[in-house]
């Protein structure tokens, strides 16, 4: 072949080579414009869903919607991006300021309905129930309209009674108030065993007839309460700062008399030695400068005398410096001991006091604050160790219904049974906390993702076959759980809340169901 017939078909296989890549380039641009169509369609959507908060947002989405028009304009818009991402967390912020305002405007409200005084106990309870719901933040605005929708059903409640006694709402006298805000109090204070019959007499008193006497009293006596338990702590304290000054005292009174001993013993016996030496020179002299063994025999017996009453001397000085030293370290010991037993009940006392407030009194599970606790150690933990770490959230279906059906203290006693069928059905290093109402908080650490889901069943499981009895009607409880694992980098906060928003899947779908989002 020669050089051009060469060349010629070079050409034509590049040629090809070329053509194959401009279709492989046309397909890959209707591709794109595919994706782009779909992406385009999508942020749509998005940002017609973002319209009606903020007139600002919404007038750069429009700008954006109408400038998104094909692949190529996109590099126009990154600055209308920018833009619209900071307005967008803007309004996050915002949605969430606003929703802690409605949070405290709806406590509000509630503290009012609770000053109704023709409200049935029943009602009352539930209010209570419902504001303690309260506490917990809400994470959108769906999280705040059910709470409305229930806040009207006890609006409603509250006029129809309202309408039945055909009277208009008036709200307490002074002392009736009293006595309400003594038994709120009460209800938010830690009380000691042995102090907690005194307080359901009053509480007893309280919800009944009283006389303002009656008030005056109930208020002295949870007053009276509350200052023993404050002199308490405040006299443990003390006594245990009293204790360790005074063994200070004494320890260092007692070092300072043994030095003052040693340096007095030191200088007597450096007397002694000195006239032992003395002795031993002297006697030392007389074998070198006489000649008569008589004389030098007569010599050294008187020396060794002297000798000996010296030597005597010293043993005697040495015995009772170690006698001294004894008694010192006996003193000594003896305030040490002292102190470590003062020490221990004072860490007892520390120890039921701390117990006191990590504990719900209802359940005698750890409460909040305790979670609280374990929490950001289990945290720390699983920082240090790079394990396993799952939050998960329970809570007990259609509850409600069982106080409504069955009355508050029948509710109280199924709680006291989950939470103890909840605890028992963990392992040791795993922990459970009552959160507040019916809602339960696990902390489960070193649990693989394959054995999340048996293990929380599990529990689902044991509550589903308690075999409640009320009034005489076999009941099944059953409770929803939501469950999250810690991420990479992620605060168990946001593991919290993760495992919550699965609790609420849960719960839409039909209840008595383990939803677990890795
Ligand atoms: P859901 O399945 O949606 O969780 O329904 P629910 O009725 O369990 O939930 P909701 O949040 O509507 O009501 C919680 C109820 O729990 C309100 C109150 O009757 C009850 N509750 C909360 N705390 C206590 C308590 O300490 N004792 C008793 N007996 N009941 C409580
Ligand atoms: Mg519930
Ligand atoms: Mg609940």
């Amino acid at each position: 072949m020669n050089d051009s017939a060469t060349a010629t078909v070079a050409l034509s296989a590049l040629k090809e080579q070329l053509q194959t890549s401009k279709r492989e380039l046309d397909q890959l641009t209707l591709d794109r414009n595919d994706k782009f169509k779909i992406l385009q369609s999508f942020i749509f959507s998005l940002s017609i869903a973002c319209k009606g908060h903020n007139p600002e947002l919404d007038n750069k989405l429009a700008k954006f919607r109408r400038q998104f028009d094909d692949y190529e304009s996109l590099k126009n818009s990154i600055a209308d991006v920018v833009d619209i991402e900071r307005l967008l967390k803007n309004q996050y912020h915002q949605i969430t300021i606003s929703l802690d305002n409605s949070r405290t405007s709806l406590t509000n409200i509630t503290n009012q309905l609770l000053r109704v005084t023709s409200l049935p106990e029943v009602v009352k309870k539930e209010l209570s129930y419902f504001k303690q719901d309260l506490n917990k933040p809400f994470h959108t605005v769906w999280d705040y309209v059910p709470k409305l929708e229930k806040l009207s059903l006890f609006y409603e409640q509250v006029i129809e009674l309202q309408f039945n006694i055909d009277s208009k709402l008036d709200l307490t006298p002074k002392y009736q108030l009293l006595a309400k805000e003594l038994l709120r109090l009460i209800s938010e204070l830690e009380f000691r065993n042995e102090q907690r019959d005194k307080v359901s007499t009053i509480q007893a008193v309280l919800n009944g007839e009283f006389t303002a006497d009656d008030l005056l009293s109930a208020y002295n006596a949870i007053i009276s309460l509350l200052v023993e338990n404050l002199v308490r702590e405040k006299n443990s304290a003390q006594e245990f700062l009293s204790a360790l000054n005074e063994t200070l005292t004494v320890v260092s009174d007692l070092t300072f008399t043994m030095q003052n001993n040693d340096a007095k013993n030191q200088l007597s016996k450096g007397k002694l030695d000195k006239k032992i030496q003395g002795y031993v020179g002297e006697v030392e002299s007389a074998i070198r400068d006489t000649n008569d063994l008589d004389f030098l025999k007569l010599q050294v017996r008187g020396q060794l005398d002297q000798l000996k009453t010296a030597l005597a001397h010293k043993s005697e000085i040495e015995q009772k410096e170690k006698m001294q030293l004894q008694h010192s370290f006996q003193n000594m010991r003896n305030e040490i001991g002292g102190l470590s037993s003062e020490l221990e009940v004072y860490k007892d006392k520390l120890h039921e006091l701390q117990k006191l407030n990590q504990t719900d009194q209802l359940t005698q599970l750890p409460n909040r604050a305790a979670l609280e606790d374990r929490m950001s150690l289990e945290y720390q933990k699983l920082k240090r160790k790079n394990g396993n770490l799952w939050v998960a959230v329970a809570d007990i279906d259609y509850f409600k219904s069982i106080n409504d059906k069955f009355g508050h203290s029948t509710g109280d006693k199924a709680l006291q049974v989950i939470a103890q069928v909840m605890k028992n059905a963990l392992r040791d290093t795993e922990f459970v906390a009552r959160y507040g109402g019916e809602e339960f908080v696990l902390l489960l650490p070193n649990v693989s993702d394959n054995d999340i889901s048996p293990l929380l069943e599990r529990v689902r499981e044991k509550i589903k076959s308690i075999p409640f009895k009320f009034k005489d009607q076999r009941i099944t409880v059953t409770v929803s759980i939501g469950a999250a694992k810690v991420h990479f980098q992620e605060k168990i906060e946001e593991t919290f809340d993760r495992a919550d928003a699965a609790l609420y899947r849960a719960k839409d779908e039909s209840r008595d169901r383990v939803i677990i989002i890795s």
